[in-house]
């Protein structure tokens, strides 16, 4: 295993760094006080600038205008974009795009290419991956009510879905539907893209999170599909592939959640260390003169380099070998770096007290938006339940000593 950064991606990080704390990170106070549409003409403007140093899209194809990093590559980008909620939206990787971007670049007609990927990667439009329902569990997935009738040449698509982010003012939803009830269950399913102006897509909310309600890209919305109708080429892949689809969409997405995580832990750490230096709590002694700030500063920077070795190593090993491979390192990741994150977070909250709570510094944003982690791209107890299943079966042979 070869960890090292190249030359090219040591420049490539500098530069990205540099911008996130003299371009992004401001930002952030009208971000947690207005609207994300109100912030929108600030932050097209940021784009046009990370266009001009030609740091747009990195994980995203060459030929459609992305810099074509590899999973390592962008690993280490979106742990430096993960410093602020902003980063990945400045930089044109956000999810769910990046996920979607990822399905229509690998099983996309030339058609679907043309009318989506393209605009997908060059920011001009925006999109949203409908899958979770309100009355079917999402941790088994395959529990989908959601249906596509083929009817002629069109599907007909009716269901009630929630947790679609991003679809405030997307331009189309890649929506999760039966489309085979007859098959096995992992093959009921397709995916299907639906343009969000097709009459029958009914935007009923954005959903109320931890007090937010949210709106345009920073948003999560319930969805009623009411005899939608979508012409059949609107397919993606082949019918009844949906889950196959969407192993590979989740793969690389938790590698860039852990490592957007591990970015949002560094930012944490850093404001833990400068408010421990600077809050003087009697004549004479700072916070990081206590000997429990000090446990806190080591365990926490502990946890954050263990997490980030992780990361690096499951996104090594799922470039080399392939995601099959990485299946135990990537449900490792997912919910250790879940935990270090809720723990490095709620540290640093409590070391700023009052200040912590407020909405003066990013902390509260990262504590209330990130409990999500171990909820998103597979709760956390599925993601256990399934690797101890494993390791237990590598001593299924044994006798008990
Ligand atoms: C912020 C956010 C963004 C999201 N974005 C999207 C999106 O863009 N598109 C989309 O389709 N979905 C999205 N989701 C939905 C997400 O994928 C689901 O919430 C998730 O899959 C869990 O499904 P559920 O909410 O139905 O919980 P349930 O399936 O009802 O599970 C509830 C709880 O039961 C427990 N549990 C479940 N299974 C087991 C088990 N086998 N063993 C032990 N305990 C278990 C877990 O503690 C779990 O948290 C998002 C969710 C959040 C919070």
């Amino acid at each position: 295993m070869d960890f090292s950064i190249s030359d090219k991606m040591v420049t490539i990080l500098e530069m990205v760094t540099e911008f996130m704390d003299r371009e992004v990170i401001p930002l952030e106070r009208g971000f947690l006080k207005s609207s994300f549409r109100s912030l929108l003409p600030e932050l097209e403007e940021k784009r046009r600038m990370v266009r001009g140093m030609e740091l747009w899209a990195p994980p995203h194809p060459r030929e459609y205008g992305g810099m074509g990093l590899d999973l390592v590559e962008f690993a280490l980008m979106s742990e430096a974009l993960g410093r602020s909620p902003l980063g990945h939206y400045v930089f044109g990787c956000q999810a769910p795009d990046a996920g979607n971007i990822e399905i229509l670049h690998l099983y996309g007609t030339e058609t679907q290419k043309q009318k989506y990927l393209g605009p997908l990667v060059r920011g001009e439009i925006r999109s949203c991956f409908s899958m979770t329902e309100v009355e079917m569990p999402g941790s088994n997935p395959v529990m989908l009510e959601t249906t596509a009738v083929r009817d002629g040449d069109s599907y007909v698509i009716n269901g009630q879905k929630w947790y679609t982010t991003a679809a405030d003012g997307s331009e189309f939803a890649i929506v999760m539907a039966v489309t085979n009830p007859d098959a096995p269950p992992h093959m009921r399913a397709s995916m299907i893209i639906v343009p969000t102006d097709t009459p029958g897509f009914n935007l009923v909310r954005n959903i109320s999170i931890m007090g937010h309600e949210g709106d345009d890209w920073h948003s999560h919305a319930e969805i009623l599909y009411q005899s939608c109708r979508v012409p059949v080429e609107n397919l993606l892949g082949r019918e009844g592939y949906g889950f196959v689809l969407a192993q590979e969409r989740l793969g690389p997405g938790r590698i860039h959640h852990c490592m957007r995580w591990i970015g949002e832990c560094q930012r944490a750490l850093e404001l833990m260390c400068r408010r421990a230096n600077s809050r003087f709590i009697a004549p004479g002694k700072n916070l990081a003169s206590r000997q429990i700030v000090q446990t806190w500063v080591a365990e926490c920077s502990a946890e954050i380099q263990a997490a980030r070795l992780m990361v690096l190593h499951a996104a090594w090993k799922m470039k080399n070998l392939g995601t099959k491979e990485a299946r135990e390192e990537i449900s490792f990741i997912k919910f250790f770096v879940a935990k270090v994150l809720q723990r490095v977070v709620d540290l640093a909250l409590q070391v700023h007290g009052g200040l912590g709570m407020s909405d003066d510094t990013i902390l509260a944003f990262f504590h209330r938006f990130e409990r999500a982690a171990r909820i998103y791209d597979g709760v956390d107890e599925v993601h256990k339940v399934s690797v101890a299943k494993r390791i237990l079966r590598r001593y299924g042979a044994m006798r008990p000593s």
